[in-house]
C-alpha cells in the first residue's frame, strides 16, 4: 500500500527507549525527512547539569535547595549550526561540553528531581504546541506527550547496546573492557527504570521497535512507513 504524506496533519513523534538504542540518530532522520523540528530531551537534561557543575550546586545532601532556587536562572534553547542541532544555556553554545561522561552521570542524577523535571516537561510541552516535532526522551509518551499520535519505544538487548558502545569507544580511541562496558548500560538501564519520578516505560500505545537485528536502513524504512500510516488517520 502507498501512503500519501499529507503535510498539514503535522503531528507529534515521541520516541522513548533504553540508553545507546540509537534514539537519537533515528528521531534526528524522521525530523529531517518529515521537515519536522527534531528535539533532543536529553541535552536539556545535561545543559541544567552543566550548570549545576560550574555553579557547584551539587549537593544532594541539601536535596538540591541551591539548584532549585536557581531554575529559574537557566534558559535552554536550541540552535542550528553548520554541525547541526547545538543547544544552548543562558545564551551559549554548550553542545561542546555536555556530551561527557561525568555531565551524563550528573544529568541523571539531577534528572530524579521531581521540580527539575517539571521546570523541563513545561518547556518541553510549549515546543510541541504546534506539532510537527519528534521529540526523544525517556518520558516524551508518557509524560510530556501523552497524546502524541506515534509513540515509538526503541529496545535492543544489553548485549548488542553494549557492544554498540563498546566499539564506540574503541572508534574513540580508548580501551574499554568488555565487561564494565555491559555492567554501565544494564546499572543504567535499572536507574532509568526504577527512579520514582517518571521512570521509563513504555506506554500502552507506543508502537515497540526493537533494532537489535535491524541495519539502520531497515529500522528507518520501518519507522518511516508507521509514519506515514500515521500522518494519514490525522
Ligand atoms: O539521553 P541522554 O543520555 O542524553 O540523557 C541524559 C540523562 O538525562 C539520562 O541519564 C536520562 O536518565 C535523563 N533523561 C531523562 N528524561 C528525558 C531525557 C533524559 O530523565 N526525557
Amino acid at each position: 500500500m502507498k501512503l500519501g504524506l499529507n503535510m498539514n496533519n503535522k503531528i507529534i513523534v515521541a520516541i522513548d527507549g533504553y540508553s545507546s538504542c540509537g534514539k537519537s540518530t533515528i528521531a534526528k532522520a524522521l525530523a529531517k525527512h518529515a521537515g519536522y523540528t527534531y528535539v533532543d530531551t536529553g541535552a536539556m537534561y545535561r545543559a541544567v547539569a552543566l550548570y549545576v557543575q560550574r555553579l557547584g550546586l551539587a549537593n544532594p545532601e541539601s536535596g538540591y535547595t541551591d539548584l532549585l532556587a536557581q531554575l529559574k536562572n537557566i534558559h535552554i534553547d536550541f540552535i542550528q549550526t553548520p554541525e547541526g542541532q547545538h543547544v544552548t544555556l543562558n545564551g551559549e553554545d554548550v553542545e561542546a561540553y555536555i556530551r561527557t561522561l561525568e555531565i551524563g552521570n550528573l544529568a541523571s542524577q539531577i534528572s530524579t528531581i521531581k521540580e527539575v523535571r517539571a521546570f523541563l516537561v513545561a518547556q518541553q510541552q510549549a515546543m510541541g504546541e504546534k506539532k510537527g516535532i519528534v521529540m526523544d526522551g525517556r518520558d516524551i509518551g508518557t509524560v510530556v506527550f501523552p497524546d502524541a499520535e506515534l509513540k515509538l519505544f526503541l529496545t535492543a538487548s544489553p548485549e548488542v547496546r553494549a557492544e554498540r558502545r563498546f566499539k564506540e569507544l574503541e572508534a574513540k580511541g580508548e580501551r574499554p573492557i568488555w565487561e564494565e562496558v555491559l555492567a554501565d548500560v544494564n546499572d543504567r538501564d535499572y536507574r532509568d527504570t526504577h527512579r520514582a519520578e517518571s521512570p521509563l516505560r513504555q506506554a500502552d500505545d507506543a508502537v515497540v521497535v526493537d533494532n537489535s537485528y535491524m541495519t539502520r536502513e531497515e529500522q528507518m524504512q520501518h519507522i518511516i512507513h508507521l509514519f506515514r500510516e500515521r500522518c494519514a488517520t490525522v
